[in-house]
């Protein structure tokens, strides 16, 4: 299979079953901009509660929290993103169409007569280069004024740098200790793409560790190994994740170091999430900016300092696209395609199909029953319509990995097969057992 094919393969799956839909495809699209149906947002919950639970309930050191996306305009300006969060952009006069300046497709220098458009091949048509902010702006309020701009948070980090004092005052945390939180971030990217890899709306997991200064290195090292544990719970092959280091050019300007978390994509090796020692940059430029004091006093060193951040900042949605990509395959079965999702049992969607064999002889009703028992418990699907291989091969594609049928047996003695997706053996369960087998298979 070509690489390039498994992403077209892969969004024409979301859409066939319901994980990912472009969003308002009756009106032709929204750019970069993607909804995610019935089995899409049960996907991407189940990496977010995966996440929380890793981050604040099985831990005593981090608090959750919920900010706001919209806030106040001062907080980019003490960030560095109204001056700095820009990309330089160039057009093309003839056909309109956008880049990054740094293009690797354009030839010549933009804004000279030699350079090329990489669309039309217009000469001399490309622009200067110009900066364009990636932050999108909106007003509160009335009236459109520069006053009321406020701006869609690029990044979810700045709700727990300006909520720290809060959080710290609220709870019984003491340094170090770490903000976590699940939220929207909006940017207006020039060079989206990739499905949902890239994309101007999508959704941040992020956690915030407050430490000592000069212990900032040693709980860097830490956060770095346990989120990288957390990427290959996740069940994904092993030798497609990797650290990347950024290099003194690749640094932000907040960083005293990072390194990503890497995925072999069709598309390359991508990041999938940063770890980054932010030192005290974050708080010292809010409490400068906003003028109240943001330093943590530490009574066992009768200590005051601004805590330095370690942060890890993943996206929700790439690590589902992750998931989706790792887990698509394709295998001939009797002559015929059958295209699985292998997720993780822990992260699929649907738990378990439940099927009648027929739709007569008491096989329906008791069917019925099962699939409501185990509704309680898990998310469950019921089918019923065409062949029992047609209705096998829907589930693998949405990544089911069990499927419970009720035939002449169940019937007579109330016992039911366990198809397993990823080898299609069958097991034979009684009805009673059922919940408790599947528990233990699923590992809940
Ligand atoms: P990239 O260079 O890939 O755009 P970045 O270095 O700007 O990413 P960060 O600002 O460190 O990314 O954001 C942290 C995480 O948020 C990324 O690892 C990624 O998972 C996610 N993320 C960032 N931008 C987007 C986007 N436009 N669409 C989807 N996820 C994103």
């Amino acid at each position: 299979m070509a690489d390039t094919t498994l992403m077209d393969k892969l969004v024409s799956l979301c859409k066939r079953r319901g994980f990912i839909f472009q969003s308002s495809e009756i009106y032709g699209g929204l750019g970069s901009v993607w909804d995610y149906g019935p089995l899409g947002v049960e996907l991407k919950k189940n990496v977010k509660d995966r996440w929380w639970h890793a981050m604040v309930h099985a831990r005593d050191d981090i608090e959750g929290l919920d900010a706001a996306i919209l806030m106040h305009p001062k907080v980019w300006e003490a960030s560095g993103h109204v001056a700095g969060f820009t990309d330089p952009l160039v057009d093309c006069r003839h056909c309109k169409n956008r880049f990054r300046a740094d293009d690797p497709r354009i030839k010549g220098t933009p804004g000279q007569p030699d350079a090329q458009c990489p669309v039309c091949g217009s000469k001399g048509t490309l622009t200067e280069p110009r900066l364009f902010n990636l932050m999108f702006k909106t007003f509160m309020g009335p009236v459109e004024e520069q006053a009321a701009v406020v701006y869609l948070r690029p990044e979810t980090a700045q709700g727990i740098y300006v909520n720290y004092i809060n959080v710290l005052n609220s709870s019984r945390q003491k340094v170090p200790f770490g903000i976590a939180q699940i939220g929207k971030a909006f940017r207006n990217e020039i060079t989206p793409g990739n499905f949902i890899f890239r994309t101007r709306e999508f959704e941040q997991m992020e956690m915030q560790f407050f430490v000592k200064p000069g212990t900032d290195e040693e709980w860097f090292e830490r956060w770095r190994g346990w989120r990288m544990e957390w990427c290959q719970g996740l069940g994904l092959t092993p030798g497609r994740l990797r650290f990347h280091r950024h290099g003194p050019d690749e640094l932000a300007h907040y960083a005293k170091d990072a390194f990503d978390i890497q995925y072999e994509f069709p598309f390359g090796w991508q990041e999938i999430e940063g770890v980054h020692n932010r030192t005290d940059f974050d708080l010292g430029r809010h409490q400068q900016y906003s003028g109240k004091k943001l330093e943590y006093f530490d009574q066992a060193a009768n200590q005051r300092y601004i805590p330095y951040i370690v942060e890890t900042s993943a996206g929700a949605d790439r690590v589902t696209l992750t998931l989706m990509v790792d887990a698509y395959r394709e295998e001939i079965v009797e002559g015929e395609t059958r295209v699985v999702l292998g997720f993780h049992p822990a992260l699929a969607p649907i738990k378990a199909g439940v099927f009648p064999l027929v739709k007569k002889d008491g096989m329906p009703e008791l069917a019925t029953e099962v699939y409501h028992a185990l509704k309680r418990r898990f998310p469950v699907f019921y089918d019923d319509s065409g062949a029992i291989g047609r209705r096998y091969r829907r589930m693998d594609e949405a990544g089911t990995p069990f499927c419970v049928t009720i035939d002449g047996e169940t019937v007579a003695n109330r016992t039911v097969t366990v198809r397993h997706r990823d080898s299609m053996a069958q097991d034979r369960i009684g009805v009673d057992q059922l919940e408790t087998y599947l528990r233990e298979q699923l590992g809940a």
